[in-house]
């Protein structure tokens, strides 16, 4: 099944969402497997967001990733890649749905709360990068009431 890299930022910890965010993960049917409480240093939310190193941006990305401890998670389940980037909302909160994470939560761009990788082989290499020493192996035994395989 596929996994996907889910990050709560800074401004999600300090503001008491963790709680709501995983619940709405957890409540629609995907599996934890790998969640780490940490602060992060510069290098490597520069790496984490290489994409965008060329944005005008980019170093007050850095900065605000760096700001205060993130919740690193790994989120498995069927599309799990496109429906956490559906749960989460717009990068821009005031284009996110209401009833989506930055659309429930958000206002500004550079204060957006969490990120989702936006693919399966960029979920591949966040994964990578945040959990270098693997992830928890489980199976949930309410599999089969929330996949029909
Ligand atoms: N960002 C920003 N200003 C912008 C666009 C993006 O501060 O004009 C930040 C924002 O926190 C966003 C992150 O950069 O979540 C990464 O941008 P991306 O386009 O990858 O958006 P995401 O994948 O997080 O929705
Ligand atoms: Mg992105």
């Amino acid at each position: 099944m596929e996994q996907t890299f889910i990050m709560i930022k800074p401004d999600g910890v300090q503001r008491g969402l963790i709680g709501d965010i995983i619940s709405r993960f957890e409540k629609k049917g995907y599996y934890l497997k790998g969640m780490k409480f940490m602060n992060v240093d510069k290098s490597f939310a520069q790496q984490h967001y290489a994409d965008l190193s060329a944005q005008p941006f980019f170093a007050k990305l850095v900065d605000y990733i760096i700001s205060g401890p993130v919740v690193a998670m790994v989120w498995e389940g069927k599309d799990v890649v496109l429906t956490g980037r559906r749960i989460i909302g717009a990068t821009r909160p005031w284009e996110a749905a209401p009833g989506t994470i930055r659309g429930d939560h958000a206002v500004e761009v550079s204060r957006n709360v969490i990120h989702g990788s936006d693919s399966v082989e960029n979920g591949k290499k966040e994964i990578a990068l945040w959990f270098p020493g693997g992830l928890a192996e489980w199976k949930s035994n309410l599999h089969p009431w929330i996949y029909e395989n």
